[in-house]
């Protein structure tokens, strides 16, 4: 919350406190603003899409429609208020939603992304920033070992410590069958899938403290693959079976590992080859939900598997997958 916002409640209070208004839950209840219903079938934009492809890895800002992070919308509510955190790919889709919900949260946050992903990710750092919290911006490639063990000395030294750490980055091409799919191709989607979450993960360890929390973004994928995905869906397959396994080894030390499993989400990793072009139209249309999910949809997810309230859960995998099955 925003130092105007902070005031601005407080103002409230006090307000009612001389009125004597505000003694009991009732009248807190009444200060409270109502919450519109919104009904999540036509939330948001419905398929068909607009048929459309960019160069990967693909960019928020030339979508269309653009993606909601959540910029509009987030409200925080000091959750994770002096928490330090950082997300791989939290230039866009979900680790820019969960990027600005940390932020809105009260936490200062480390983003990496790729160079070509520069103008996507000074938006989010003014976002952060637009906050009052501290914004560190780390680009480079996580197939590259060296560079994951640095992203985590680097941002652990910017932030002062290192309690949240998002595994989030991800590759996925379409490839119609295994034999489209090149040994470069399954190299490149395992190195960044699944060896960087190896890598940073371990590197992470050295900084986390009991209350500390681990999140790997997995996907609906990982219960039910497509055919077109193969080698993404067996790198998601592997995330989700790495939290279940680092739960148990990391319960004793108080650290928490969670996943966070979505369904088909509008994001610059569907029209850079995620999906086939001529399926991108439709993508979501099969959901019961009938439309593609919004990233900013997850930011709760990401924030309440970081928060306090949350510390009985570790192992788990929380899905927003529009309905169809899944965690
Ligand atoms: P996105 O394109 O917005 O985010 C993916 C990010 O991965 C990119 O922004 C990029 O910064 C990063 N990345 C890719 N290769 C990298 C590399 N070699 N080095 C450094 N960074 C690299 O798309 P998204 O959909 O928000 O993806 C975020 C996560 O969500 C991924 O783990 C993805 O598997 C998962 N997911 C997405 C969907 C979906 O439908 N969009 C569904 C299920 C799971
Ligand atoms: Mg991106």
């Amino acid at each position: 919350m925003s130092a105007g916002l902070v005031t601005a409640f407080a103002g409230r209070a006090s307000a009612q406190e001389s009125s004597g208004a505000a003694k009991s839950g009732t009248a807190a209840a009444a200060a409270t603003p109502t919450q519109p219903l919104q009904d999540p079938t036509t939330k948001y934009p419905q398929p068909p899409y607009p048929a459309q492809t960019q160069e990967w890895p693909g960019l928020a800002s030339k979508m269309d429609p653009k993606p909601d992070h959540g910029e509009e919308s987030y409200k925080g509510s000091g959750r994770l208020a002096g928490r330090k955190a950082l997300i791989t790919g939290g230039d866009s889709g979900m680790g820019r939603a969960a990027a600005i919900a940390y932020a809105r949260e009260g936490a200062d946050v480390a983003i990496n992304y790729l160079p070509q992903e520069e103008s996507d990710a000074k938006e989010v750092v003014a976002l952060i920033e637009a906050e009052g919290r501290k914004a560190v911006a780390l680009p480079g490639d996580l197939k590259d070992r060296a560079f994951c063990s640095k992203l985590i000395e680097d941002a652990s030294r910017e932030l002062g410590g290192l309690d949240i750490f998002v595994s989030n980055a991800a590759r996925q091409q379409a490839r119609e069958s295994l034999e489209d799919i090149s040994d470069e191709d399954f190299d490149a989607t395992f190195k960044t899938n699944v060896y960087a979450m190896f890598w940073l993960t371990k590197a992470a360890l050295q900084h986390l403290k009991p209350g500390s929390s681990i999140i790997i973004t997995t996907s609906v994928v990982a219960y039910d693959p497509p055919d077109v995905i193969m080698d993404y869906a067996m790198t998601k397959a592997c995330g989700r079976n790495f939290v279940q396994s680092l739960a148990k080894q990391l319960a004793p030390k108080g650290i928490r590992v969670n996943g966070v499993a979505p369904g088909p989400i509008w994001t610059p990793l569907q029209p850079s080859g995620g999906q086939l072009p001529e399926d991108l139209p439709q993508f979501g249309a099969d959901t019961p939900l009938g439309r593609a999910g919004q990233p900013g949809e997850l930011a709760g997810i990401y924030v309440l598997l970081a928060s306090n309230e949350n510390s009985f859960a570790t192992g788990q995998v929380y899905g927003a997958v529009g309905g169809n099955g899944g965690p």
